[in-house]
């Protein structure tokens, strides 16, 4: 068989496989896993079995991430040989689809049986706990225990139960003493993470593969326009302080500002006015506002420029703004080598790769705190995702499979390659 074909026959294989742990979710009828769930050990228990067939060896630490040893082979000095880590998450959103997360450990699993061999240095699949903060409203718990972030105050946090992730990692038959074991050991090169985009730009311009470079800085803020209320009947144009007129011409500032800067993205997801009455004009209007961009400069010009636009307008209209920032994110940028690696690995499929920005937080976002990081988007059909109808073409895993095989050989027979990780 060609190894074309036999490519195409483990990208469906992969695809089979999350359509199998697809069923292991805690809603009939829809995917929805959360942290630590009882489907969650189901799906552990699918994703043992392969990984075990696999020749890696299973455990699961106290944050709840399934973690699969594949040693180096044994001409390495073993002891010595460092690891390499690919995963992704386990968890889902409510009313998922198939792919997010999953796709990422399943790839890294097939990557392993189609080795055949060992190599001088050892893979660790991570399948991450948790990612999404479904259960407690806070995303990363899984790869925060790798890095030596979670903490106290997250162990304690609550579900919508009261229970707290404590308790839950205890139901779970973990130890939460154990969290320290869980942390990344001295001897890790990197970490690399398959995901699809979950976006549309690759589908718009017609390729399989984008490399990751940076993982946008992100600033989320709420602003609250205070005009006057009165009745919309007898108080004239000019004598008005509308609060949802002044919101609105500020929310087609903010697209116009992310309409002029590149890369720049800006949404006001939610509006809520007050006294909200047909018939009475609007004397509060809150709105939400998210930016975006890989430069935490030009993230924090558009949104300083956004703040001003805000006041500027309030005034002229003869309102107050008052605005609040609720997160305020760096951008983290993957691992420049590495990323040069994938690019490299993407065209060796005969692909072009595409380099571009995650706008979504990932788990390679926070081991980028403390290994060389980087991630291999796929095309996402449609840009959906975050719903049943996500999926994946066979065509593009497959040639995500071949950019990773790439990458391990290269990897592998190339001593200068693997201390340039180290140091990168
Ligand atoms: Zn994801």
């Amino acid at each position: 068989m060609s190894i074309l074909g036999s490519t195409t026959i483990r990208a469906e294989g992969v695809i089979a496989r999350c359509k199998t742990l697809a069923s292991f979710s805690e809603d009939a009828g829809s995917i929805r896993r959360t942290f630590l769930s009882p489907s969650m050990r189901d799906c552990h228990r699918e994703i043992t079995k392969w990984l075990a067939a696999a020749g890696a060896e299973v455990t699961v630490d106290a944050a709840g991430n399934l973690r699969g040893f594949y040693a180096a082979a044994q001409s390495a000095a073993q002891s010595a040989a460092p690891r390499l880590l690919l995963g992704s998450h386990l968890d889902t959103v409510p009313n998922a689809g198939a792919y997010d997360g999953i796709l990422g450990v399943v790839i890294a699993i097939a990557l392993l049986e189609s080795l055949e061999r060992r190599l001088p240095f050892a893979i660790e699949v991570v399948g991450f706990s948790e990612e999404e903060g479904v259960r407690f409203g806070l995303p990363f718990i899984g790869s925060r225990a790798l890095v030596g972030t979670l903490d106290e105050e997250l162990l304690n946090r609550q579900d919508t139960n009261g229970i707290s992730v404590r308790d839950a990692i205890k139901d779970f038959g973990l130890n939460p003493a154990d969290i320290s074991c869980a942390v990344l050991s001295e001897d890790t090169l990197a970490y690399l993470e398959f995901h699809i985009e979950q976006g549309p730009v690759l589908e718009s311009i017609g390729r399989s593969l984008g490399a990751v470079d940076a993982i946008a800085a992100q600033t989320r803020m709420t602003f609250e326009f205070l005009g006057r209320t009165n009745h919309a009947g007898t108080t004239p144009m000019h004598l008005r302080h509308d609060a949802i007129a002044a919101a609105a011409e500020w929310i087609l500032a903010v697209e116009r500002t992310a309409q002029n800067h590149p890369g720049l993205v800006a949404t006001v997801g939610q509006i809520e006015a007050k006294p909200g009455a047909t018939n009475v004009i609007a004397a509060e209007a809150r709105v939400t506002l998210d930016v975006r961009h890989k430069s935490n400069d030009i993230r924090d010009g558009a949104v300083d420029a956004l703040v001003r636009q805000a006041h500027e307008i309030a005034d002229r209209r003869g309102l107050t703004v008052r605005q609040n920032v609720l997160l305020s994110q760096r951008a983290v940028a993957m691992n420049p080598f590495l990323v040069d690696q994938i690019q490299e690995a993407i065209r060796s499929t005969g692909c072009q790769p595409h380099r571009m920005t995650s706008g979504a937080g990932h788990d390679a976002m926070i081991l980028a705190e403390k290994v060389p990081a980087a991630m291999i988007f796929l095309r996402s059909p449609g840009g959906i995702s975050h719903d049943p109808a996500e999926s994946v073409e066979v065509e593009d895993v497959a040639k995500a499979l071949d950019c990773g095989l790439h990458l391990l050989e290269k990897l592998a027979n190339s001593s200068e390659l693997q201390k340039r990780m180290c140091r990168a």
